[in-house]
């Protein structure tokens, strides 16, 4: 029992964690949700006015099914707009509100000398139904079995106890059920989401891989996404001679430190960093004209020589190509033109900024 209740616990716990870091999935699976859901409930309402001459009961219910199904259809047809993305998870509390009252009203009005049925469907169904956070579901579970309760205790108690029992077995069965799925859900999106994180950083400096460089300027060739302006080939002065006197442990820090200067230039300017190889690093701007590409690789350069290693500076040479073409068909090319920019300012006695135009 205690394991079951830390289960819960614990997990509860981390949602806030884990949902934060995967807002984008969680968003577009509630909005398929919605969207089945929705599209389920407003059809299926339909039927009984389909059997309403063979029954007995359903006849002067029919106009409400009827009003159900079309704020059902209503609710699909609104949250296509794109507008209404971010509420999704609005439209689905108010979907099930109006599944709840509809499921009362046959439960207590319209058939009040039987036991509650649909109602049950609702309640097992509703904390499967989406994601969201666990404690904010139960407690809407919990309102609607209180509501209900209160009102079969008051409106037709011959089946009140029948009904509470029933209904609390299903919301039972809806949490646990509920509570196993999202976490099945959440925890393939956070693998997901870490493997990609794997797959795009560099373990050492914690900027973009290589891999992920690639992706970018294919995904370019491809026509899409932002036209970067611009691109920096970075390279550390001499840190041969620096791995050779101080140890390649110590080298590692120097990357280390490099990398969170490039975070820090991210932060700051439209441009992405990329651990091209060993010491060797890409910067892809977007935006920046020649000079201004030019003023922010000289503020990088002199940023880096603002800590000293093992008292010593570390230094770094920039090639820089700005792009003046629209058309670009191979980046590579591009990356290659900062590289002989690099070599210029190597040549040049090194801790220099140099360009070359596309
Ligand atoms: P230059 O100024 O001409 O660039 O001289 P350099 O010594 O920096 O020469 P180069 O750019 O060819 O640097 C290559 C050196 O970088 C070789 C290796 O010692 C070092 N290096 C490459 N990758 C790593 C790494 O992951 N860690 C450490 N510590 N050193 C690395
Ligand atoms: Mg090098
Ligand atoms: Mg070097």
């Amino acid at each position: 029992m205690r394991k079951l209740f830390s289960f819960f616990y614990n997990k509860d716990k981390d949602y806030t964690k884990i949902a934060s870091v995967n807002k984008k999935v969680i968003n577009e699976y509630n909005e398929i949700m919605l969207s089945v859901l929705t599209l389920i409930c407003g059809s299926l309402m339909i039927l009984p006015v389909v059997v309403a001459p063979f029954s007995t009961t359903k006849l002067e219910a029919i106009p409400l099914y009827l009003i159900i199904s079309f704020i059902f259809f209503v609710i699909f047809f609104l949250f296509k707009l794109s507008f209404m993305k971010k509420y999704v998870l609005i439209g689905l509390y108010f979907g099930f509100s109006v599944l709840f009252l509809f499921a009362m009203y046959l439960s207590i009005i319209h058939t009040p000398h039987m036991r509650a049925t649909i109602l049950l469907g609702v309640f097992s169904i509703m904390p499967l139904g989406f994601i969201d956070r666990p404690r904010r579901m139960r407690l809407f579970l919990l309102f609607w079995f209180v509501l209900h309760t209160f009102l079969a205790f008051n409106f037709k108690p011959d089946f009140a106890l029948d009904d509470t029992i029933n209904s609390l077995c299903f919301s039972i069965f809806g949490c646990i059920f509920g509570h196993i799925m999202l976490w099945a859900r959440l925890d393939g999106y956070e693998v997901r989401r870490l493997l990609i994180v794997e797959k795009e950083t560099d373990v050492l400096t914690g900027i973009y891989s290589r891999r992920k460089m690639l992706e970018v300027l294919s995904s370019l060739e491809k026509d899409e996404g932002e036209k970067p302006s611009g691109f920096m080939m970075i390279d550390i002065d001499n840190f041969k001679k620096f791995n050779d006197k101080f140890g390649h442990a110590h080298g590692d820090k120097c990357l280390v430190y490099l990398g969170e200067v490039f975070l820090m230039f991210s932060k700051k300017y439209r441009m992405d960093f990329y651990r091209y190889g060993g010491e060797e690093f890409v910067a892809i701007a977007y935006g920046y004209d020649k000079n201004e590409l030019l003023s922010i690789a000289n503020e990088l350069r002199l940023a880096v020589q603002n800590k000293e290693i093992n008292d010593q500076k570390i230094t770094i040479s920039i090639g820089v190509t700005n792009i003046e073409k629209e058309d670009v068909k191979d980046y590579m090319n591009l990356i290659d033109l900062a590289d002989k920019a690099v070599y210029n300012a190597k040549n040049s006695g090194r801790n220099k900024v140099c360009v070359e135009s596309n």
